[in-house]
């Protein structure tokens, strides 16, 4: 005797074009922003000023990522 396997229910999600549209330009902002903050906040030119926590915060991505740094 063999047991019944159920088969596992699929389910596609429709997000109505207005939803899609807010989705891709938070993740365009969101990709933006972490261009920026890994790949040319350099502390001269940050948006925060001369300060560069945000620079050493991010500095292991930027070399793991390859971007020039010193
Ligand atoms: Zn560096």
């Amino acid at each position: 005797m063999t047991t019944p396997v159920a088969e596992p229910r699929q389910h596609s999600v429709t997000l109505p074009l207005t939803a899609r549209r807010v989705a891709l330009g938070l993740t365009a902002l969101l990709s933006l922003a972490l261009l920026y903050f890994i790949g040319v906040d350099q502390g001269a030119t940050s948006l925060f000023g001369s300060d560069t926590h945000i620079h050493e915060f991010v500095h292991d991505a930027r070399h793991f990522i390859g971007f020039p740094c010193h």
